[in-house]
């Protein structure tokens, strides 16, 4: 697993040097609207701490971390008035999962019919 790269656009996010636009904030989490969203709702949801993947977050966090994530994911998830009619995540890791920023984050997909999962088996 590569280092993480402190330069990378989350890590400038979560130093106040380039803005976002904020949905939900607590003392290990941050999360915002995606900048090229992908369906009327796309949240992106970061630690605080400096994790490359979600195999670094679930190897390094500590257990007070990892449970903060994900009880603002399910805080965000129902602030947004997703729970209802349902909504997905997903993270993308490394090469094959094609993670374009390398600190780790959850998309929260949502207000509409998102189809399948995957559209295609990948070449
Ligand atoms: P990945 O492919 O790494 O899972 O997803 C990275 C996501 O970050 C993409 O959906 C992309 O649109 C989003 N993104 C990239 N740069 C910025 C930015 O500067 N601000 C925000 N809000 N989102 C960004």
């Amino acid at each position: 697993m590569s280092d993480y790269d402190p330069n990378n656009i989350f890590a400038k996010i979560l130093r106040g040097e380039i803005p976002c636009n904020k949905v939900y904030e607590d003392d290990f989490v941050l999360a915002f609207n995606d900048i090229h969203p992908q369906a009327p709702v796309h949240i992106l949801v970061i630690p605080k701490g400096s994790y490359v993947s979600i195999s670094d977050f679930g190897a390094k966090a500590s257990a007070e971390e990892i449970k903060a994530f994900f009880d603002a994911v399910s805080k965000i998830a129902e602030e947004k008035g997703l729970s209802g009619d349902g909504f997905r995540t997903i993270t993308n890791a490394g090469l094959n999962g094609g993670q374009e920023v390398p600190h780790f984050h959850l998309h929260i997909l949502g207000g509409c019919r998102l189809g399948p999962m995957l559209t295609k088996m990948a070449a």
